[in-house]
């Protein structure tokens, strides 16, 4: 379906104005026809009123002493010459008391007007005569004119509408419809759009708006440049921020893993520190109770370490511990986790591995430090460790529970003697055995 404004569309502004002067155009004919047969009427109803009456008159004054004689023979035939004569349509003579004498019928006819006249004879009205004159003439002559000056104001008009239709059409029309084409087409190619300057023909108010036009457009375009000029910028700053940002990211990354590093590595040992250890120990655990997993730990302590410190410095305590942690490292599994818990005290939690397992553990390490030759400033340092083992059993609720057992089992090392490991075995028994 059309819509309105669609066919507004098709139409045109041309078309339109076009409609407007034609309809002007036959609007102003009609009227002028109008004022005009107006204007001639009362001349000619005057005139035809004169004749009329003086038919009428004249009528009248024939049948006077007619009338007064009875003389219906001649009354008769003053009516029908009467009647004869163009125009009238009816003669009616009548007497005093207003009875028809004689009557006659002239021509046929639609529209009329009567005209009367008394019978006078000596000074005294005798009667009447009555004359129907037709006015269809008139009418008929009217009507001719009305449409001759419709007519004429109809092509008067028309040629007058066309020419002002011409000028209206190349005057306003024609750079209207230019302009419209020139800004849809900057709407449609948009970023792309290259400004030209429409023809200014005129200084009038057209003009200025081509004039302003072509201002307008070529602010356009410049627009356009400097803005992509400045999106062009800030792309290329834009870019430039990611890069450095790209750069700042990974430091940023290096930083925090550096960081993450720093927060559960041992700085001396360069081993897991205690807080790594504890959440090590604490998910072990928890798998261990869930899925009826065995893992031991493992904790130790340099003996009279103390002593090492006083007799060749805390270099000589450092270089000890810096050589316990690799040989820790070296002798454990990729899946046990050593760590360096505070002091000169470390901790191992073996994975799969039951109490028995984790003896066998045990003696290789404290046989590897046996080995071991810890010499420091000409000296050599003779290391023993004291060792607790506990293994996770379901009877324990918590991480710390274990930790505690091999805690008392390493204290059980100590007090039993040191350079030995103790098995914990339950809350009451802790088996002693000395390895060296
Ligand atoms: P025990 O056989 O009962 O363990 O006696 P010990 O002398 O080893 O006593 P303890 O384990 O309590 O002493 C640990 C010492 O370790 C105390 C402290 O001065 C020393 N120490 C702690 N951290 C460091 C360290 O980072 N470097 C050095 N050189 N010494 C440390
Ligand atoms: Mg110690």
């Amino acid at each position: 379906m059309i819509e309105l404004w669609e066919i507004d569309l098709q139409c045109g502004l041309s078309i339109k104005l076009l409609g407007y002067v034609m309809a002007g155009v036959l609007i102003t004919s009609a009227a002028i026809g109008v004022v005009r047969v107006q204007n001639e009427r009362g001349p000619l109803s005057e005139l035809i009123d004169k004749a009329g009456q003086s038919v009428a008159n004249a009528t009248a004054s024939g049948a006077a002493s007619l009338v007064a004689g009875y003389d219906y023979g001649n009354l008769e035939i003053l009516a029908a010459n009467v009647a004869r004569q163009a125009n009238v349509i009816r003669v009616i003579i009548s007497n005093q008391s207003g009875r028809v004498m004689t009557q006659a019928a002239g021509v046929e006819a639609g529209t009329y007007r009567r005209f009367e006249s008394p019978v006078v004879f000596d000074g005294q009205t005798i009667g009447g005569a009555t004359v129907d004159v037709s006015t269809d003439a008139l009418e008929n002559a009217l009507s001719d004119l009305y449409w001759r000056v419709f007519i004429d104001q109809i092509i008067f008009g028309a040629i007058l509408g066309l020419i002002v239709y011409f000028f209206t059409a190349r005057g306003i029309v024609s750079p209207i419809r230019k302009l419209t084409m020139a800004m849809e087409e900057a709407v449609d190619k948009g970023d792309s759009f290259i400004a030209r300057d429409l023809e200014v023909k005129s200084g009038d108010e057209i003009g200025r708006l081509v004039s302003v036009f072509n201002t307008l457009g070529k602010s356009l375009a410049s627009y356009h440049r400097q803005l992509h000029s400045k999106i062009d910028l800030a792309n290329q700053e834009l870019r430039d921020k990611n890069l450095q940002l790209g750069g700042r990211t990974l430091e940023l990354e290096n930083a925090l893993d550096l960081l993450s590093t720093t927060a559960t590595t041992d700085w001396l040992t360069e081993l897991p520190n205690r807080r790594k250890f504890d959440e090590t120990l604490s998910r072990m655990f928890h798998q261990s109770e869930r899925f009826a997993e065995e893992i031991t730990l493992v904790l130790f302590d340099i003996d009279h370490f103390k002593l090492i410190n006083d007799s060749h410095g805390h270099g000589a305590g450092d270089e000890v511990l810096r050589d316990i942690g690799t040989l820790l490292r070296l002798h454990v599994r990729k899946s046990d986790q050593p760590a360096r818990l505070g002091g000169d005290e470390f901790g191992i939690v073996l994975y799969h591995t039951n109490s028995a397992q984790a003896e066998l553990f045990v003696e290789k390490f404290m046989e590897g430090v046996r080995a071991h030759a810890f010499d420091y400033d000409g000296f050599r340092l003779n290391i023993g460790l004291s060792v607790g083992i506990a293994q996770y059993d379901v009877s324990m609720s918590a991480p710390q529970e274990l930790y505690y057992a091999a805690d008392k089992a390493l204290y059980q090392a100590k007090h039993g003697g040191r350079n030995r490991y103790s098995v914990y075995s339950g809350a009451t028994r802790v088996q002693e055995r000395l390895t060296s």
